[in-house]
């Protein structure tokens, strides 16, 4: 992830941070180790070190064998020092993860609650948080990343439509005030394609597909998300896929939305889609045939996007958590659609699946802590 710093403070904070981010890749790591990998000097490295250790983020853990000189010290990150939650809000669940600051998930649960915005169910997400942080939790949580479904505005401070949720320009308040630690809220699926470019840091860009009970997406460009001129950027849900086709929720006709979403394939199995892949696992005919149809559309897709970004894609969301077990097929029908050469390798596995946007939500207090450091 990329920071570009602007005046001296800035550089003296970002080297800071980088030693952090550095010592949280390692399990132990001496000082000359430490920087060679960041470029910096020994006294620099030496003074972060300190400030860190003081911050109760790193310590010492005991010492290198000598190979002449003095030994040097081996420093480790204090990986659980701090804490984030990621609040996943849908339709009919809340998913809730702890993560520490290296982005492992220490926890996630996943409950039924059917969205509203009345008092009780605002005060269930309440109780759902104290019943999920166990004894000590909250004194190192840096705050809660919340999901939404929705378009939220620049400030995250407004929702200003959601579909899902059924609620137009909402005040994102009206759930933080439920909530007794600092509040970020984010679109669902920037949330996701967060998540998968914190498991692929290197990644300068990347598509991620979100294939839920609705289809979005996120851009990531230059290591950064990409939110478009009016925060819509990668609302590939409403992208045409097949002109005057199906009914789209959202009043039009064609979506890729009404032929990809996770709902399709639910409705062939009295709206489970978990039964749906069951189905599809004993090898029934109908659910043969509906998933190879999914996947020609899917492959379509795909293609575009690759064509269009000229990067990898990742399908993740309800459906893209099957495609390891499911997508076998898909991958030649990538190949065939690919015009460059005969690959479906543009095509990328992702690396969460249902906890995809709650760890994401959660990882942004993680990256806000990193760069304010
Ligand atoms: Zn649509």
């Amino acid at each position: 992830m990329r920071t570009t710093p602007a005046n001296n403070m800035d550089v003296k904070r970002l080297n800071r941070s980088n030693t952090l981010r550095c010592l949280l890749t390692c399990d132990k790591i001496s000082q000359p180790e430490l920087a060679q990998k960041l470029k910096l000097s020994w006294p620099t490295v030496l003074q972060n070190v300190k400030e860190l250790t003081a911050l109760g983020l790193v310590q010492e853990v005991g010492a290198y064998e000598s190979t002449g000189g003095r030994k040097a010290k081996a420093y480790a990150p204090v990986r659980d020092a701090k804490l984030a939650v990621g609040l996943d809000i849908t339709q009919n669940h809340v998913g809730l993860v702890l993560v520490n600051l290296s982005g492992e998930i220490l926890r996630y649960t996943r409950k039924k609650r059917v969205f509203s915005l009345q008092e009780d169910y605002l005060m269930s997400l309440e109780n759902l948080l104290t019943d999920f942080l166990e004894e000590g939790e909250g004194e190192k949580l840096l705050g809660i990343g919340v999901s939404l479904p929705g378009i939220l505005d620049e400030t995250g401070e407004r929702l200003l439509y959601s579909h899902a949720l059924d609620i137009y320009d909402v005040e994102t308040k009206q759930f933080s005030q439920y909530l007794p630690y600092p509040c970020i809220f984010m679109n669902d699926a920037n949330a996701a394609g967060f998540a998968e470019l914190w498991k692929n840091p290197e990644a300068e860009n990347l598509i991620y597909l979100s294939l839920s009970n609705t289809v979005g997406g996120a851009i990531i460009n230059g290591g950064r998300l990409y939110t478009g001129n009016n925060l819509r950027a990668g609302e590939f849900g409403h992208v045409t896929l097949v002109p005057n086709g199906r009914k789209c929720y959202c009043g039009k006709v064609g979506c890729l939305d009404a032929y990809l979403s996770a709902k399709v394939l639910a409705s062939y199995a009295d709206g489970n889609l978990a039964q749906f892949f069951e189905r599809l696992r004993d090898q029934n005919q109908q659910t043969q045939g509906v998933w190879t149809e999914y996947l020609q559309y899917l492959a379509v897709a795909i293609n575009n996007l690759c064509m269009s970004f000229d990067c990898d894609v990742i399908a993740g969301g309800y459906v893209g958590a099957f495609l390891e077990e499911f997508g076998g097929p898909l991958r030649e029908m990538l190949a065939e659609r690919n015009t460059f050469e005969r690959s479906g390798g543009y095509l990328k596995e992702c690396s969460f699946k249902l906890e995809a946007s709650a760890v994401g939500a959660a990882l942004m207090q993680v990256e806000g802590f990193l760069q304010t450091l």
